[in-house]
């Protein structure tokens, strides 16, 4: 008999964190922070509801920060086990969250040091996909989850045979430069995402030319066209999406800002990274093509030649983080640009609750920005099928693969209404024992 308790990623989408507690070994899942709101600061600075020292080991799923943002402190709360990942997510780790204890862009700044992400780093070990490693007790197994660079699926198996998957968050496959969603057959015990639970992405074929409309359109009435991009992924695909409208001529080549120095450095670990891209991104490579570079994009590293690009005149594309509006640079941007009825505005990933992206992707006119009151006259768009997450279709399918074999189904890491539809689908079309999971609660695998 084993324990799995969800101290975070049951209820919500961010803050992944469980435990999984065996006869001889404490084992984390991810140790993600909490974003948006006064609820998830108050999560994030109060202390681990669990032992850290007590812990053996930490496997991380991919570099995303409210799976990975808690990991200082947790090892500043003393925790002396190792920790195991993917040798992109831990390159994607070092640089996020050293950018996070620098920038403040989250609770990181008061939690923890860079000296504690640098220990971080010291306990740190990788893994390779498909190349099982016995820990005593179980061996895991690493499968691409094509969520993000270096996001993998975690499959334990037990000695008694029995097996069970945690799929950290799930890729929306196609992707622009990721390998498909690997589908894991044979599962007795699945704990899946459901950040889309309850709903499905518009068709591939809608979401590109949407996009291609949205910022045709903008180009056209001369105006600014803001996007707020996460900089781990959805920048790298837009770049790439971006390159291939300019070459082809299909877009006037307009200036485009990318403006997020964070979103640079990963830009570079991706140019290292072909190896892990699908066939059709390493053909375009093979073929000499850059991906993530054009005549037309200026990078801005300064903080003030930022601020100069708010003086251009004329139609220009602004690309920036953070993706919720949270903080960053892109917030500067839409203080100065949102009441300007010639910009646009353009949402290309979730939303979390709370945020200030959310209350403009909502249509709300008024917002508050640095405690000044902003009306949005900017047009607001939404692609909603570029997000890095699986719908729930792909979920359901993803899950279907065990079908024969799954005994409990565990639904976490989105809002209560997406993880509830889920697991009804996940009951009444597979027949599946699916329980939607509950912040600290405990739940019995049958090992
Ligand atoms: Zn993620």
């Amino acid at each position: 008999m084993a324990k799995l308790i969800c101290y975070g990623g049951a209820g919500n989408t961010t803050g992944a964190n469980f435990l999984l507690a065996l006869s001889d070994k404490k084992i984390l899942i991810d140790c993600g922070m909490e974003q948006g709101g006064k609820k998830a600061h108050e999560h994030n600075r109060k202390r681990f509801d669990y032992d850290p020292a007590s812990i053996d080991i930490l496997f991380v799923t991919h570099a995303h920060i409210d799976h990975i943002g808690l990991i200082p402190k947790l090892v500043k709360a003393g925790f002396k086990g190792q920790i195991y990942s993917t040798s992109k997510t831990k390159m994607l780790s070092e640089i996020l969250l050293l950018d996070a204890v620098k920038i403040g862009r989250t609770d990181a700044e008061v939690l923890y040091t860079a000296e504690d992400v640098n220990r971080s780093l010291s306990l740190w070990h990788t893994l390779t996909y498909h190349k099982p490693q016995g820990f005593g007790g179980f061996a895991l197994e690493l499968f691409d989850a094509g969520h993000i660079l270096g996001s993998a699926m975690l499959k334990f198996t037990f000695e008694s045979g029995k097996t069970m998957l945690f799929s950290g968050d799930i890729g929306n496959s196609p992707s622009p430069l990721l390998p498909d969603v690997e589908m894991v057959s044979g599962l007795d015990y699945l704990l899946i995402e459901s950040v889309y639970g309850d709903r499905n992405h518009e068709e591939r074929a809608l979401r590109e030319e949407k996009f291609k409309r949205v910022v045709a359109e903008s180009i056209a009435r001369g105006g600014t066209l803001l996007i707020p991009a996460f900089s781990l992924e959805r920048t790298q695909e837009i770049l790439a999406k971006l390159d291939n409208l300019f070459e082809s001529k299909e877009l006037p080549a307009v200036p485009v800002y990318l403006d997020s120095p964070l979103a640079l450095k990963i830009t570079a670990v991706y140019e290292r990274s072909g190896k892990f891209f699908n066939q059709t991104a390493q053909t375009e490579l093979r073929a000499g093509d850059d991906l993530f570079k054009f005549k037309n994009l200026h990078v801005v590293d300064k903080l003030d030649h930022s601020q100069a690009i708010d003086e251009a005149k004329g139609a220009q594309i602004i690309v920036a983080g953070s993706g919720m509006s949270t903080a960053g640079r892109i917030v500067g941007h839409e203080a100065r640009f949102l009441p300007d009825p010639r910009s646009t505005i353009l949402f290309m990933g979730f939303q979390a609750a709370g945020t200030l992206g959310r209350q403009i992707a909502e249509g709300i006119k008024k917002v508050v920005i640095d405690d000044q009151i902003i009306e949005v006259w900017a047009k607001v768009e939404r692609v909603d099928g570029f997000s890095g997450h699986a719908d729930s279709d792909a979920l359901v399918s993803f899950a279907s693969v065990s079908e024969k074999t799954l005994q409990k189904v565990f639904v976490a890491m989105g809002e209560p209404r997406s993880s509830i539809f889920l697991a009804q689908r996940l009951h009444d079309e597979l027949g599946l024992k699916a329980v939607v999971t509950e912040k600290g609660k405990s739940y019995e695998i049958e090992l």
